[in-house]
């Protein structure tokens, strides 16, 4: 049967982290390939980041349909960990989606979901469509993921404990101490509800990656011809559609204040000269912490841009599901150490919560980015060519900061992990001041602009990026029927 034009619709789970790139695929397919998209956001709480996203992205093919997530307290303890809440909320709310998706006038011939949304197959298989998984990850992480339940059976006790680092066929192996959070314990019902995902992924008809061939060939090859991979995954095909990353936030009302200050504090600083630090959406550190960090960019004496979050008893995802909403009532700022805002008027600025991240990596001015590594974060600091300081704190961060630390060569780290032990204020002024104005810093900015570049290269027509999204619609056109 012929379409006049494929209508797919994308599910994004709670969390500007999905969020941000099915928006950006659905409206990479909406303009660049021409196809109909409705992105359907489930979403918690409204933020003003949220509404902005949501708002940012209008175009002829593109609509996008906010559905609330179902409300989960009479489900799970309200202490559950992040990745069961957002399994339990993803699956609670598929009668919503259901209902949404069978309002439209013209049903969609395809879906696609991110990991959480593997609950909603079902409605696919209801409906006689394709489904696919927009892995907003890296193909590295997504081997550990779907390989875990391998790994379950194979290792005996705490991955964490492993004397050796845990092995996936073709890929670079994983350190113990760098498995995603599900794997930390293996006692925690997390763990249970993260192989039932990782399960649910390869139960798709084919799996989308935010990443591109020549960033990860390694991954991307074990993914697609090693025996092992592949029997795991189904043998399904794998799409490389990235990087996919968001555009700049719009001028809302409610942001211009906050984007307009950044921006013109930005244009006075000389080029290349500030480091911005940011922990994503959700990231927070401990107030011991806060002061060592804060004391160690006033120790680097280099220019900062910093997005301050109210501080959590530990590092943790501990605001995900409330992105970009403003915390505390005394304001983050409260827990920085007393002089620090006076003393460093001058070359830093402070922004409380949330600021506009992709305007700010891509300004002149900035040389650096001290980042959570959440995969967003990272592809946005690569294509602005921004070398980073890896300090990851939760999901697959680990993973990410050892990749862009001993495989991609793009960041510096602290010794040891930030979750484990407090970074001193002598060593971020030291990783601080090396990617400013060090050796090691230009050596870096180097090998980011060559990685940008790729990144550009494989969006742009005839890419790897760009065909392989072709191919997934050949694939997603030969199933439907
Ligand atoms: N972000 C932003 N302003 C902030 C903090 C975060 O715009 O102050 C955006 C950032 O640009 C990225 C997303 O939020 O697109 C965070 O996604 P990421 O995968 O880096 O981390 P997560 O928040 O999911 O841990």
């Amino acid at each position: 049967m012929a379409f006049k034009q494929l209508h797919i619709a994308l599910i994004a789970s709670p969390g500007i982290g999905h969020l941000a790139p099915l928006l950006s695929l659905g409206h990479r397919l909406a303009t660049t390939h021409n196809l109909r998209a409705t992105v359907l956001a489930v979403t918690t709480t409204i933020s003003p980041a949220i509404t902005q996203l949501l708002t940012s992205l209008t175009t002829t093919n593109l609509s996008v349909i906010q559905i609330p997530a179902a409300d989960i307290s009479a489900v799970i303890p309200p202490d559950a960990k992040i990745v069961t809440q957002l399994c339990i909320m993803m699956r609670e709310t598929v009668p919503a989606i259901r209902s949404t998706i069978s309002t439209m006038a013209s049903g969609p011939h395809a879906l696609i979901g991110d990991i959480f949304s593997t609950d909603s197959w079902l409605i696919a298989e209801e409906l006689g469509i394709p489904k696919y998984v927009l892995v907003t990850g890296n193909a590295w992480f997504t081997s550990l993921f779907i390989y875990s339940p391998v790994l379950d059976k194979q290792v005996v006790g705490q991955y964490v404990d492993q004397k050796e680092p845990l092995e996936i066929p073709g890929c670079k192996s994983v350190l113990p101490e760098d498995v995603v959070d599900p794997m930390l314990n293996r006692d925690d019902e997390t763990y249970g509800v993260y192989l039932a995902q990782s399960v649910g992924v390869t139960l798709a008809d084919g799996v989308l990656i935010n990443s591109w061939e020549d960033l990860e060939p390694q991954s991307l090859d074990a993914l697609r011809n090693n025996e092992v991979l592949r029997s795991v995954i189904r043998c399904k095909p794998v799409y490389t559609v990235g990087p996919v990353i968001k555009g700049y936030e719009p001028d809302g009302a409610e942001r211009s204040g906050v984007k307009n200050k950044v921006i013109e504090w930005l244009d006075k600083q000389p080029n290349r000269s500030v480091i911005y630090v940011s922990f994503g959406s959700g990231g927070t550190i401990s107030v011991e912490q806060m002061k060592e960090l804060a004391c160690g960019l006033e120790l680097s004496h280099q220019r900062f841009i910093w997005v301050v979050r109210t501080p959590s008893g530990q590092v943790s995802d501990g605001s995900f599901l409330k992105t970009g909403q403003s915390s505390g009532l005394d304001g983050p700022c409260g827990y920085l150490p007393e002089g620090f805002l006076g003393r460093t008027e001058k070359i830093g600025l402070v922004v409380p919560s949330w600021a506009p991240q992709v305007e700010i990596l891509d300004h002149v001015s900035v040389a650096g980015f001290l980042t959570h590594c959440g995969w967003n974060s990272t592809l946005e600091s690569i294509m602005s060519g921004v070398p980073m300081i890896a300090w990851p704190l939760y999901a697959e961060q680990k993973m990410n900061a050892t990749m862009l630390t001993e495989v991609l060569e793009v960041a510096v780290r602290p010794a040891a992990l930030p979750t484990v032990k407090v970074v001193g204020r002598e060593e971020v002024a030291k990783m601080v001041v090396d990617l400013v104005e060090g050796e090691k810093g230009k050596t870096m900015k180097m090998k980011v602009d060559m990685l940008k570049e790729s990144g550009n290269k494989a969006i742009s027509e005839n890419g790897s990026s760009y065909v392989s999204i072709c191919k997934f619609i050949e694939d997603c056109r030969s199933r439907c029927h």
